[in-house]
């Protein structure tokens, strides 16, 4: 691996310089091998190495680990001292492409930030983020990835004893809006426009030549943000925690908690079990992002204008147009999960009508998409999911007309809903079962077969049909828990 470490060079209060904590006995789960080749990374061939790698034990030459320093928003509520507690940014690498990607541990213990915890990680969170990031990952939406888990061979204790793990996750960067809040919350002018010149050259460097570039510079985050949370709800993913300190500024999905898919259609759908006011349900989640931004908006206001008024006046403009941009995204991903090739007030009233009758009749959100792919011709397996079947078979109806005005035919419409309607989702049973088989038997089979039916969401894969299945009563997952 080659580093060039760039956050590093900003002074020092940026982050704490510290080492990774040893770990006991450290044993490589799964190496992203596609991830690495793709990289570019030399790495040892041996198992035994790359656990050593991995668990932190062994750096790299070019390694210049730290924890980054953020505050963040939780739950509504500031904190003014959040930081990686578990987290070792190992360094960055550019690859062959020129794309600059931060390498970091999770669960690398104690850091400046810990606070009161541990610094550790659980195994099944380590197993849920390496699942649910790839599977983002091959859904096609922008997310932080996951490199390599290992399990540490030592017992990290929560409400029980459990196995302790290690994730290795790269992103664009790790750089959050909670990062911008440490500063402005220490009123360190200097610092803050420090990080917005070095966050500006690295994520949105076409900005700097305009006249104004940190308005320009708060929009580009606004509108990757917005696009991000129209693929969110059109696969019904539900992230669980997006507090500020979770919101990636290159707008990747970053820090995966007690997230979720939901299985039945609920606009209300709370999996996480610290979400007791629903702040973070799945139909929250276009407000909550535009909130977000609201705090980063207001970190940027020095920067705005010269005066204050005027400023607030900018910053406002500019998160006004979050709702619209979201509003344009998910619409068109929402018509185009029902095969229409662009939105409109008409189509989108006919998307909004089925998923009336799929809240009503609790039918399963990604399932149903799937089969309706194929109802262009072939009615009945779609139809049969629901109870309300005088409903849904007008519904269908009046789509067939809808897709009779549209310039393709029956089959081309079929393709391409086939491309954004996946069979394939990281189901909460699914994962519970590899989570189970993992830390009670220490079993990774589950593991790595749910890794690899879901590198390719959009294929049948016969042979793995059970996965696409959506759980039975017995299996259906209530609660997501995040293991910090
Ligand atoms: P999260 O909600 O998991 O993103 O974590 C919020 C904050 O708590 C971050 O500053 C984490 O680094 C910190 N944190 C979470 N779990 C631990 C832990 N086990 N030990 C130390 N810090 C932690
Ligand atoms: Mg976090």
């Amino acid at each position: 691996m080659i580093f060039d470490n760039s956050y590093t060079q900003l002074p020092n209060h940026f982050f704490q310089r510290i080492s990774p904590v040893a770990v006991e006995k450290p044993s490589l789960i799964r190496l992203n091998t596609p991830l690495a080749d793709e990289l570019g990374l030399q790495l040892p061939d041996n198992n035994q190495q790359l656990a050593e790698l991995f668990s932190g034990n062994v750096l790299m030459e070019g390694m210049d680990p730290i924890a980054q320093a953020y505050a963040g928003h939780q739950f509504g509520h500031f904190v003014h001292q959040l930081g990686d507690g578990r987290a070792v940014l190992l360094g960055e690498i550019v690859t062959d492409q020129g794309k600059r990607c931060d390498i970091q541990l999770k669960g690398s213990g104690q850091t400046a930030f810990s606070r009161n915890g541990d610094g550790r990680s659980p195994l099944g969170p380590v197993i849920r983020e390496y699942v649910v990031s790839e599977a983002m990952h091959a859904l096609g939406i922008p997310t932080a990835r996951a490199l390599a888990m290992v399990s540490t061979g030592e017992t990290v204790y929560r409400e029980t004893p459990l196995p302790g793990a290690i994730l290795t996750r790269m992103a664009a960067s790790f750089i959050r809006v909670g990062t911008f809040e440490y500063f402005a919350a220490r009123n360190d002018l200097k610092a803050l426009r420090t990080l917005v010149d070095y966050t500006i050259k690295r994520h949105y460097p076409e900005v700097a030549k305009e006249a104004s570039p940190v308005a320009h510079f708060f929009r580009a985050v606004c509108n990757a943000q917005a696009q991000l949370l129209a693929q969110w709800m059109c696969v019904g993913f539900i992230h669980g925690v997006m507090n500020t300190d979770n919101t990636a500024i290159s707008g990747e999905t970053i820090d995966y908690g007690p997230c979720a898919f939901m299985d039945n259609y609920n606009p209300a759908q709370v999996f996480s079990s610290i979400d007791h006011t629903g702040r973070y349900a799945y139909n929250q989640q276009p407000l909550i992002a535009q909130w977000n931004m609201g705090c980063l908006g207001g970190c940027l206001i020095p920067f705005l204008h010269k005066d204050e008024q005027s400023a607030k006046a900018i910053g406002e403009d500019i998160l006004a147009t979050f709702t619209p941009t979201f509003a344009h995204h998910y619409r068109t991903g929402m018509c185009a999960k029902i095969g229409l090739a662009s939105e409109s007030d008409h189509g989108f009233a006919h998307v909004k009508r089925l998923l009336e009758i799929m809240h009503q009749d609790h039918v399963d959100f990604t399932e149903s998409f799937r089969l309706l792919s194929n109802a262009t011709t072939d009615t009945p397996p779609f139809a049969s999911l629901f109870s309300s079947r005088k409903l849904i078979d007008q519904w269908v109806a009046d789509w067939q007309a809808l897709l009779d005005q549209e310039a393709r035919t029956r089959a081309e419409v079929s393709q391409s809903m086939r491309t954004t309607n996946p069979a394939y989702i990281p189901r909460n049973h699914r994962i519970e079962e590899a989570i189970r088989a993992a830390e009670d038997h220490g079993n990774f089979t589950f593991t790595h077969r749910l890794i690899e039916v879901l590198s390719t969401p959009y294929a049948d894969q016969p042979n793995h049909h059970e996965y696409r299945k959506p759980p039975e009563p017995s299996e259906r997952v209530l609660q997501t828990f995040c293991g910090t």
